[in-house]
């Protein structure tokens, strides 16, 4: 998954663009990157491995000129983690210069590869999005509008794009909208960003939410809807709301918070605990649902988990501290909420499993007397396709163990998901809309040839 974030017309583009890279970080960890483009069209970027606030320095801030700007923060759906797979990625073509960000991940990826490299194509990095720049040069369209229709006409699958050809900006979202993208204003600029909260960080008004096939050119802060991409169904992902944006975004047309907070009702209603003495969340995924499991339940919420929000990925364990080492690290829990009381764990899904088994073990060292588990979504039982980087099949405790067994395993005297037809209709908004394919196996694309998300890493020379 990636955070996407473009500026059109700012006197300070670049630093903007940091400012909204810094609200949605929470969308990508790996690496983050800027280009920023001057009137004349020269482009400049830097990209780094990383964290935003590492990444970025005064300096680096003050030497990205030009009033358009992109940025993305990336977490590797496709390619390895490496820093030629950062983006915004940026090339030089006939039209000048060309930038792009992409959130999301193509399914017809490995095919579009394969025709490209036949063609004679040098591929630099291993992400699908690069796919998407070589079919933009080497398209025979004149207009870079069509041109990246042309070579969008071929990719199936999500995405939502910032492209810059020059100095104009180009905002899309492909047909289906399985990722969001919002439109805002700051001034005479125009804002472009993967949520609502990064428009708030730079003070704009929401202008809108770019609708599924959106095609929008930016020039000098300048909107024109051009002609959508051809229709298709929609299949906005659900997974955006339970658990990937953030609480104070508008997603979907819809507040996340409220809608988690309508899973924690649905999720009391359809999975109660009777008797319970407290309930309380996994921070910081699933406070709304807790908070709502309780208004629902009647039963008093409590933070019983603490999290320790230093911990970073490259987080060194200094001893070989134990099996639930990691979630130690992580959480910690409040013994005198907890000891000799019937409590409820509620957290937005379970994938492996094995940070929920630690919880419920440290849980119960604190002495809780009955420990419930509570999810505020469907059992998880498919890998997403569409760029958000659940493990594969093999990996998802849900795929292969009914749920009495996952019970027994996390150690749990209850275990409730809720409902597909819950977590659904908790939308505000038209509940038929959504891809919930990873918890329903019901992919709405063919699958990809070959979706190992390292795919393109060893590709063997082909001998003459
Ligand atoms: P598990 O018990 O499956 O090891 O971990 C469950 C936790 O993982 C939940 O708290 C949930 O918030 C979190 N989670 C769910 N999906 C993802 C994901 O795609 N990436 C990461 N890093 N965490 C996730
Ligand atoms: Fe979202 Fe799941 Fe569909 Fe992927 S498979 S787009 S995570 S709902
Ligand atoms: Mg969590």
């Amino acid at each position: 998954m990636c955070g996407i974030f473009g500026v059109s017309h700012h006197p300070e583009a670049a630093r903007l663009t940091y400012l909204g890279l810094y609200a949605l970080q929470h969308r990508g960890q790996e690496s983050a990157g800027i280009v920023a483009v001057d009137d004349a069209g020269i482009a400049r970027t830097h990209r780094g491995m990383g964290l935003v606030s590492d990444t970025f320095t005064e300096d680096i801030l003050r030497s990205l000129e030009g009033t358009t700007a992109i940025g993305h923060t990336r977490y590797s759906t496709a390619g390895s983690s490496v820093l030629v797979n950062s983006q915004p990625m940026l090339v030089r073509y006939r039209n000048g210069t060309l930038a792009l960000g992409h959130n999301g991940n193509l399914t017809n990826a490995a095919e579009l590869r394969r025709q490209l490299v036949e063609a004679g194509s040098l591929f630099q990095s291993t992400m699908d999005s690069e796919a998407i720049v070589h079919m933009i040069a080497r398209s025979e369209q004149d207009a870079p509008e069509d041109q990246i229709r042309q070579a969008l006409l071929r990719c199936e699958g999500a995405y939502s794009l910032l492209i810059t050809v020059g100095h104009v900006m180009f905002a899309i979202v492909d047909a289906r909208g399985f990722r969001p993208l919002m439109l805002g204003k700051v001034g005479d600029a125009t804002v472009v960003a993967s949520e609502s909260c990064a428009l708030d960080i730079v003070g704009a008004r929401i202008v809108c939410e770019l609708e599924p096939g959106s095609f929008v050119r930016i020039e000098n802060g300048k909107v024109d809807y051009l002609e959508p991409l051809p229709a298709k169904p929609l299949t906005r992902c659900v997974f955006e709301l339970v658990y990937f944006s953030r609480p104070d975004s508008f997603v979907f047309g819809e507040s996340v918070d409220l809608y988690r907070r309508k899973l924690g009702h649905v999720l009391a209603r359809e999975r109660p605990a009777p008797g319970a003495d407290c309930v309380f969340s996994v921070p910081d995924s699933s406070n709304a649902a807790a908070l709502g499991f309780s208004e629902e339940s009647g039963i008093r919420l409590e933070h019983a988990l603490i999290r320790n929000h230093y911990v970073g990925r490259t987080f060194i364990h200094p001893v070989p501290a134990g099996r639930d080492a990691k979630v130690r690290i992580k959480y910690n829990a409040v013994r005198d909420i907890i000891a000799g009381k019937s409590v409820v764990i509620v957290d937005d899904s379970i994938v492996r499993g094995t940070t929920s088994r630690g919880l419920v073990a440290m849980v119960r060292q604190a002495g809780a007397r009955e420990v419930h588990f509570r999810v505020a979504s469907p059992p998880t039982i498919g890998p997403c396709y569409y760029g958000i980087d659940t493990p594969t099949r093999e990996e998802l405790i849900a795929a292969n163990h009914p749920i009495e067994e996952i019970r027994r395993y996390l150690g749990v005297d209850s275990l409730g998901y809720l409902s597909r037809e819950g977590m659904l209709t908790a939308s505000a908004g038209d509940s038929t809309r959504f891809c919930d394919a990873c918890f329903s196996d019901h992919y709405p694309t063919a699958l990809p040839s070959d979706a190992a998300k390292l795919r393109f890493e060893a590709e063997p020379a082909r001998a003459r």
